[in-house]
Formats: structure tokens, sequence, C-alpha cells
């Protein structure tokens, strides 16, 4: 890690840095204090973008001491408090400034935990491809995900050059997205993408979400090609060259403007509660304030606005039946997160183990 350091020196306006961090910092202030922010994070050692150049860190041992859980330790993206260190020791983290915004996942398996991927992202490109790729139900889903994280969503619509029906397809994806910008590009040939690097302004940052071969590889790759001259002098020190990005998780565009390139926003579950989803599906939730009885459940009941609208077509059917799947998903995961105080669960849990380890050493007696 430390060859890979390089000397340059960073601006906090460039880092992304915002005024409410200014009273957030004031608490720590005093000469020897700096603020920092966490470009990758390796076994709890830190690579930090600084006013002073780069450098790896280490979080201090009375924070160690005080964390709960693994989301009171940086993450890529956060703006930490430092005292910095000579070339030999790595700087120590004092505190992590409050999120402005954070994206989180559900911690895969049978746990119900959030667990904060990435800190302080702006915007999050949703890219989708117009290919095989193409869902209005995915859609919805990575906006849900977006709202809840409190950062601003851009739907990047890829592989324009596949399509010819592309007038179709943006009217499909406005009809569930209503203001959010909607961008067509083709990555690899590099159409409408001056457009989406626009949207990529200095001092913001923004993140990919999207699903595997949808071409957020591309993006990057023509994000950091568009000026290469100016990656080479960033990189200067990194010996393995401008390919090391999927690496980087977070990196300054050369056009200013920062980037995370986070592999763990590339599988996600739904961490949502029923306000964000409410959010998301405001028309739903609108048209379920008309029906005419409190607890219409929008089957066969006189008055049901639902009906009536997916009827003379101002609602799609398909819309709403991805707003009932995806509220069923949040009502259970509400449930499952009070079933985590649940002995008897983890009991059951518990016998289930034994039992699976016993068939275990049967069938390896068996051989
Ligand atoms: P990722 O998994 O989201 O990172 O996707 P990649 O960037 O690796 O792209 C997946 C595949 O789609 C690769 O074979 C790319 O060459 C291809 N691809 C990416 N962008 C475009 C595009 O605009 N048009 C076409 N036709 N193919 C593309
Ligand atoms: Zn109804």
């Amino acid at each position: 890690m430390k060859k890979e350091v390089s000397q340059r020196t960073y601006s906090l306006a460039e880092l992304g840095w915002h005024p409410v961090f200014d009273d957030y910092f004031a608490e720590y202030e005093n000469n020897t204090f700096i603020p920092a922010r966490v470009a990758r994070e390796q076994r709890h050692s830190y690579l930090l973008l600084t006013e002073q150049g780069e450098m790896t860190s280490k979080v201090s041992g009375k924070m160690h001491h005080q964390a709960n859980s693994k989301n009171d330790y940086p993450v890529v993206g956060d703006w930490v408090v430092i005292r910095p260190q000579n070339e030999q020791t790595p700087a120590i983290i004092q505190g992590i400034l409050p999120r402005r915004t954070q994206f989180s996942r559900k911690v895969v398996g049978t746990q119900t935990e959030e667990q904060v991927l990435v800190a302080n992202v702006d915007t999050i490109f949703i890219i989708v491809g117009l290919d095989h790729d193409f869902n209005l139900r995915r859609i919805e889903r990575y906006l849900a995900l977006t709202w809840e994280c409190g950062a601003r969503p851009i739907i990047v619509l890829n592989k324009m050059d596949l399509v010819s029906d592309l007038a179709e397809k943006i009217a499909a994806v406005e009809g569930v997205a209503f203001d959010v910008p909607i961008l067509p590009v083709s990555a690899q040939l590099g159409d409408g993408m001056p457009v989406l690097i626009d949207h990529l302004k200095p001092g913001m940052t923004a993140s990919l979400l999207g699903s595997s071969g949808v071409g957020k590889s591309t993006i990057i790759n023509y994000l950091l090609d568009s000026d290469v001259q100016t990656v080479q002098e960033v990189r200067a020190d990194d010996s393995r060259g401008r390919h090391t990005t999927t690496q980087r998780e977070m990196f300054l565009a050369p056009q200013g403007g920062l980037m995370i390139d986070n592999p763990g926003m590339r599988e996600l579950q739904l961490w949502v509660d029923e306000a964000q989803l409410a959010e998301a599906f405001e028309d739903v939730e609108m048209l379920i304030q008309q029906c005419r009885f409190s607890d219409c459940q929008h089957n066969t009941e006189p008055g049901c606005a639902i009906n009536a609208a997916i009827e003379n077509g101002t609602l799609d059917a398909a819309r709403y039946q991805n707003y009932q799947k995806l509220l069923g998903e949040v009502r259970q995961l509400g449930v499952r997160k009070e079933e985590r105080f649940n002995m008897e669960e983890k009991k059951k849990r518990m016998k289930q183990i034994s039992k699976y380890i016993k068939e275990i050493k049967k069938s390896s007696k068996r051989r």
C-alpha cells in the first residue's frame, strides 16, 4: 500500500468538502488535527486524501475501543479527523465526521443488519442496459435505494447503439422516474458521454449503481480515458497505472468530481423502510389516499382508486405489482429486524446447525 501513496496534494473543495463539515470539524479543531477523506479501506488500514497529500492511516485506540459495530469504522467517502504522522508511521484517525449521506445494504446472509458501504455520495448514476437488462421494476428498486441513501439519482440508459426503439424506452422510463434526469448513452461508442460527464461537477461525489454487465466499468474507463494526461499525473507513483481503477475505490476524475467505484454496490439487497418506499411510489400512495375505504385492499372494493387508475391507464398494473412486492419485502424485513432479538429463533437455528453438523459427521464416517 505504501508504494501507491502519491505526493499529490488536494484542496478540501476538490475533495468534496461541504459547509456543514465546518461545524462538525469545529469540535476537533486544534493545531494538530486536519480533515481527510477516505479513498480506500484495506483491513482496518485506510488510504486518505488530504491537503498534505495521500496518507495511510489507522483508527485510534480510543475509536477502536468505543466502536459498537462495523458502522463505527470509516468507510470509503467518509470525512475523518486525523493527526498526521511522519512518512513511516500511519496517521491516526481520531473520529468520523457525521455522514451527510450513506449507502447501506442488508448484511448478506441470515443476519438482518445494516452495513454502510459508502458515505457522502451526492449523486448516484443508476446504470441500466437497454439490451436484455432493461427492466422498469429494477429501475424503481434502484431509485428507492438512492433516495433512501439521501443522494440524487440520475438514470443512465447505456448501450443505446443496440436498440431501435430508444424513444419508446425513454418514455417508459420517464413513466417511473418523474423528474429524474435520463441520459441515453453508448459508453462503448462515446455517444452521449459528454453529457454524462457534465453531470459530474468539481467537488461532487458520485457513484454507480447497476447490475453486472450493464457497462459500469466501461463508463469508468471512459471517464478516465477522456483526459489520460491528467490521469497519469494523478497516479504518477502508481506503478500499476490507470488500470487499477477498480481497486481504487474513490478517485478524482480528470475533469473534477469524485467517483466511488464500490464492488459492494454491485450486489444489493433492499434496505429501505416504508416511508422511503412511499417516496419512490408517490403516485401510488396518492391514489391509495383516494380509495373510498381507508382499509381498502384494492381488490374488488367499490370506489377503489387503484383499480380505477389501472383501468383507465393512468397507473401501470406492473408498477403497482412491483410496489406491492417491494412493500412485502420491506415489511418482511421489519419483521426480521424484530426477530433478531428473539431468542426462540436463535435456539431453533442452533438446533438446525447442530443437526447439520451431525449429518456432515455421519456422511464423512460412511466414506
Ligand atoms: P459492468 O459489469 O457493469 O462493469 O459492465 P462492463 O463495463 O464490463 O460491460 C459489459 C459488456 O457490455 C462488455 O462486453 C462491454 O463491452 C459491453 N458494453 C458496455 N457499454 C456498451 C455500449 O454502450 N454498447 C454496447 N453494444 N456494448 C457495451
Ligand atoms: Zn383501493
